[in-house]
């Protein structure tokens, strides 16, 4: 008796039928011809579309995202009101400035406006801190823009309008004669005629 093994043809033969059976049993189990044509393919995984899937990275923030607004930019440089109501402040931004020579411009008060005060004192811009400091004062004005701090005007005050302000920074001089007591101004002129250059301008009351 025989067995042809219909995958990969190997003959088999034996006399006992209950034998050639047992045989052929190991052959189909051991065939490779035959595993190979009855292993089924492993079925790719597909991979489904998500309808609306958002991409894991997103530069859309989620609704748990802060996000921060811009900083406001501040400046300790005052801005100037139409009413003159800003404190003047003696730092600030403006450093690019030089020396101004003088004399101050006697017709000051009809080309500018007054910018701000500083201790009730009027000052006239264009002010820059520390670099740009306008014109202060309303009768008794200096140019501090011009104002060297020879101190001058102060030795020749009779009654003691002036006092040292600090202005550190400012190219022509780092300090300035604040006429904080001018509404006591006598009018003498001393100040204005000993200033060597000329940055005092005395106005007279009415
Ligand atoms: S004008 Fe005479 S009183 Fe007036 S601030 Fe000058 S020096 Fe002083
Ligand atoms: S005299 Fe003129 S330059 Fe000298 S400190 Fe007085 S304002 Fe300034």
């Amino acid at each position: 008796m025989e067995y042809i093994c219909e995958s990969c043809g190997t003959l088999l033969m034996h006399s006992n039928q209950i034998t050639l059976d047992s045989m052929k049993d190991v052959h189909d189990q051991l065939c490779s011809v035959k595993r190979q044509n009855i292993t089924t393919p492993i079925p790719q995984t597909s991979q489904k579309s998500i309808p609306n899937a958002q991409p894991s990275l997103s530069n859309t923030p989620s609704p748990s995202q802060t996000i921060s607004s811009p900083s406001t930019q501040q400046s300790s440089v005052p801005a100037s009101s139409p009413g003159g109501q800003t404190t003047i402040s003696l730092t600030g931004n403006g450093t690019s400035y030089s020396k101004i020579e003088g004399p101050i411009d006697p017709e000051f008060k009809s080309k500018r406006q007054v910018t701000g005060t500083f201790q009730g004192i009027k000052v006239w811009g264009p002010v820059d801190a520390p670099g740009q400091l306008g014109i202060w004062g309303t009768e008794v004005t200096v140019d501090f823009d011009i104002c060297v701090a020879d101190g001058a005007c102060i030795e020749a005050c009779p009654v003691n309008v002036y006092e040292w302000l600090d202005t550190p920074g400012h190219p022509a001089s780092e300090k300035k004669p604040f006429m904080i007591r001018e509404k006591d101004c006598i009018f003498c002129m001393a100040c204005e005629n000993v200033c060597p250059p000329q940055c005092v301008k005395i106005f007279q009351k009415g």
